[in-house]
């Protein structure tokens, strides 16, 4: 059970972050199959590669099919843009056919039925797609409410003093759940990476031009003005 104070310094956030990026614009929806083979080629790289890989996907496969039946090594090299082709070929390949085995189809649209929990137990199941994975393709593609947290996601909470600097992504991810009405998970999770991205880096991040420095307990230890 959250406290009070999470509470408010959750809704805070939100808010500020809002006012500060707006309600985010995303790409183009994506069907669920190619949100999930996307979301794959996504780990650890760039928007851009993992989008530049999965157009090169498309463009050389005409079906799914053609995807699970080509070489591996000639997947490898088709997803290359997305690195670690060696790793994501052959989950690629992993996931299409445990569909197919437990579908009779490349369509997962029949987790629209099931609750978010179910869901990400249906998806977590596959070769390679944790609950990052899992909680975008429920989120974004069947509005489930799922808390996706990334790299970004993780920093900004731990650095915010909403979670703890041991707890892990399955923990934030419960924690946002608790802490967030699901309607605001959508901008919410893309303003957190946002922020993360632009403001509160990993290395240095940039406390003095940050909206969220008067709520942040990284900020205040950072900062703090001890007594003279
Ligand atoms: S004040 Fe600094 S550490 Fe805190 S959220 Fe902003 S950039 Fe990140």
């Amino acid at each position: 059970m959250p406290s009070p104070n999470d509470l408010h310094k959750a809704e805070t956030v939100y808010t500020i972050l809002m006012e500060r990026y707006g309600h985010p614009d995303w790409r183009p929806d994506f069907a669920p199959m190619d949100e999930l083979i996307l979301t794959i080629l996504s780990a650890n790289t760039s928007d851009i590669n993992s989008g530049r890989a999965f157009q090169r996907l498309k463009a050389a496969y005409p079906t799914w099919q053609a995807v699970l039946d080509a070489p591996l090594a000639e997947l490898t090299d088709v997803i290359r843009p997305a690195g670690m082709g060696p790793t994501k070929a052959p989950r690629i390949q992993s996931a299409l056919r445990r569909v197919q085995l437990e579908r009779g189809e490349f369509d997962i649209s029949f987790l629209a039925e099931l609750s978010a929990e179910e869901g990400l137990a249906w998806l977590t199941q596959l070769d390679g797609v944790g609950h990052k994975t899992a909680s975008i393709v429920l989120l974004f593609c069947f509005d489930k409410p799922a808390f996706p947290v990334d790299t970004h996601v993780q920093r900004v909470t731990q650095r915010l003093g909403l979670a703890g600097p041991k707890d892990d992504p399955a923990k934030i991810k419960a924690l946002w759940e608790a802490l967030a009405p699901a309607d605001w998970f959508f901008a919410l999770h893309l303003n957190l990476i946002r922020h993360g991205r632009e403001v509160c880096h990993a290395r240095r991040p940039a406390c003095e031009i940050c909206p969220l420095q008067a709520h942040c307990d990284y900020y205040a230890r950072v900062f703090s003005v001890g007594p003279d």
